[in-house]
């Protein structure tokens, strides 16, 4: 692949749409729009991209994280593909932390999420997987998960106040 295909940025009718499940996990296009993600997010500073964010309104979400400068306390963790993914909090607890997403450049905010979930999708083998996240694992797949629901991260948070620049965000965590 050469040209990693075109972000869809907010105000994208797809970034607002439900997307479809996806029933033949092997479908050579179900293949072939996991690899396009992975490719994607590659060399990204994105610690996760859902399908409807390269305008495939589908439900598959890859989670990433790994220790960049936006995130220097992130843990590492392989991409993986996530299908048809389905979630519920272990607990009431929430933490606010700073978001941010390729579909809306230049901006973060805090935002509540659930800090332990219990997770289960199906991988590109089409086996169903159930494993538990917290902290800022959970918070990625919470964001992911949201944009396969019409949903982005500004639509979560408590107050205007609590949004800022890239900018202003990169000189609080340089602190
Ligand atoms: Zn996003």
């Amino acid at each position: 692949m050469d040209a990693k295909p075109e972000i869809a940025l907010l105000g994208e009718p797809v970034l607002r749409r439900i997307a479809e499940p996806i029933d033949d996990v092997t479908h050579p296009d179900v293949q072939q729009l996991a690899q396009t993600m992975l490719f994607t997010l590659e060399g990204s500073n994105g610690v996760g991209l859902a399908a409807p964010q390269i305008f495939e309104s589908k439900r598959i979400i890859v989670v990433a994280s790994k220790p960049t400068k936006r995130y220097p306390y992130a843990p590492e963790m392989p991409a993986t593909v996530m299908i048809n993914p389905e979630f519920i909090p272990m607990s009431d607890v929430t933490v606010k932390d700073y978001e941010g997403c390729l579909s809306i450049p230049s901006i973060r905010a805090l935002v509540p999420r659930y800090y332990s979930i219990r997770v289960s999708y199906t991988d590109l083998t089409g086996q169903r997987l159930g494993v538990e996240f917290e902290g800022f694992i959970a918070r990625v797949f919470q964001h992911e998960y949201d944009h396969l629901n019409g949903l982005v991260y500004l639509d979560r948070v408590d107050n205007n106040q609590d949004i800022i620049s890239e900018q202003m965000f990169l000189k609080l965590i340089a602190i």
